[in-house]
């Protein structure tokens, strides 16, 4: 038997956290570090989060830990200098300063491409390139490839998953010419397949945290693509619904479906494509109506197996754009019930259909068949609302296997030991 461990950590929208698991896939350690929005602005936050988060981890697992893996928020990016230093705050997630540089960037990119957005990493990084702090920079990176930078020392490289929005070719496994003949380009990173070993920790970290002087970093992810690999999808045809404030849509394909206008996109992923869509639809509308404690005790009255008359399509405001590409598509919850049972059944019924109208969508853009859904975020401890989702798909739903993302990285780096043994 091996004793392999491998840690992931996760640096998501909501703080950080870490896991470490063992060969077969069984939870050993967990740590947890809440961070306000504010404070994860600094990337003095990321560094005492990032330390923090591994003293956490019980010293007699440190030093069985054989390789780590780090995921970080999607686009969230900085600049920093020959010596990794940053030279600017880095730009979150979120953050459409890069609006200044949309029209140019549709001057460079094909139309419709993924880097045609305010808060992509390329626009954020020509936003970046036109203010003074620029001169000094050297190296443009995202959250995911800094972090494992302050545990293996190695500048400017990145995976497939965090350069997709910078506008890296997954298909091709390089840069396109529009972009590498900018004047930018010399600050792209080397792209690597996730989960990739970089580099073995520095001796200062292994000695400072007690981790093996062999221990290696790995190519990270992004912190939803680590929660799809936690969910336990692995096949074609299989899918992880996360029914959180919103709805999110991922099946696993054997082909590559894009489509600008539903804004449905896939990730490489191996030999797979992971595609996906997000609808505005989901937890956040259940929240204005009714309270945690409500939809538990209101749920189990719902007779599942009885189909709710009421087709509603919940919002919080006008707009969706998958399944159904309408930036004006009202909130429709009307009628309503006087009784809540029924108010709740009907929500969550509608939210079935869409759910099952976005399956549809995937599959007739030319997705693998789905064959098993796997379920994560807050709704999926509901068994009323998968027995009623139930009614719409004739194939296993599933609560997903863990839908931290966290233990989505320690995964990943668990089949980087695994596929370098064979
Ligand atoms: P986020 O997308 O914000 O990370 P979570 O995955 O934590 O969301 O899920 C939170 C959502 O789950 C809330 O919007 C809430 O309405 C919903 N939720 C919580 N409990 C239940 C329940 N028992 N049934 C259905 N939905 C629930």
């Amino acid at each position: 038997a091996n004793h392999h461990y491998t840690l992931g950590i996760d640096f998501g929208t909501s703080g950080a956290r870490a896991v470490v698991i063992d060969c077969t896939g069984v939870t050993q350690a967990e740590a947890k570090y809440a961070v306000t929005d504010d404070a994860f602005t600094q990337v003095i936050t990321w560094e005492n989060t990032l330390f923090n988060l591994i003293e956490q981890i019980p010293p007699r697992l440190r030093q069985q830990i054989d390789a780590i893996a780090i995921d970080g928020t999607s686009s969230t990016v900085l600049l920093c200098n020959a010596t990794g230093t940053p030279v600017a705050p880095p730009l979150m997630y979120n953050d459409a300063r890069g609006v200044t540089v949309l029209e140019q960037l549709k001057a460079i990119a094909p139309p419709n491409h993924t880097v045609l957005s305010a808060t992509s990493s390329l626009a954020k990084l020509l936003w970046l390139s036109q203010q003074p702090t620029f001169a000094d920079a050297k190296y443009f990176l995202h959250q995911a490839d800094w972090l494992a930078f302050l545990l293996h020392g190695k500048l400017g490289i990145s995976d497939y998953h965090n350069a997709l929005k910078l506008g890296y070719d997954v298909e091709h496994f390089c840069y396109p010419a529009w972009l590498t003949k900018l004047a930018i380009a010399p600050l792209l990173p080397q792209i690597l397949a996730p989960g990739t070993p970089v580099a073995e920790v520095t001796p200062e970290v292994a000695t400072r945290f007690n981790l093996r002087r062999d221990c290696y970093v790995c190519a990270g992810t992004t912190d939803s693509i680590a929660a799809f690999l936690a969910s336990g999808a692995t096949s074609p045809g299989e899918a992880v619904t996360s029914l959180g404030s919103t709805m999110v849509l991922k099946l696993l394909s054997h082909t590559r479906v894009e489509n600008s206008q539903y804004g449905i996109y896939s990730h490489r992923l191996g030999d797979l494509w992971l595609t996906g869509g997000a609808s505005n639809t989901g937890g956040a509308v259940l929240q204005q109506f009714f309270s945690n404690a409500e939809l538990q005790q209101l749920s189990l009255q719902i007779d599942p197996q009885q189909v709710s008359p009421f087709d509603y399509y919940p919002l919080l405001q006008p707009g969706d754009r998958f399944p159904v590409n309408d930036p004006h598509l009202l909130p429709r919850l009307e009628p309503r019930p006087d009784n809540s049972v029924e108010f709740l059944h009907g929500i969550l019924e509608s939210i079935a259909r869409i759910e099952c109208q976005g399956y549809q969508l995937l599959q007739q853009l030319g997705a693998t068949s789905l064959i098993h859904i796997y379920t994560a975020g807050g709704g999926a401890v509901n068994t009323s609302w998968t027995a009623i989702r139930q009614r719409y798909f004739d194939l296993p739903i599933v609560a997903s296997k863990d839908t931290e993302a966290a233990y989505g990285s320690a995964l990943l780096a668990m089949r980087s030991i695994n596929s370098n043994r064979n």
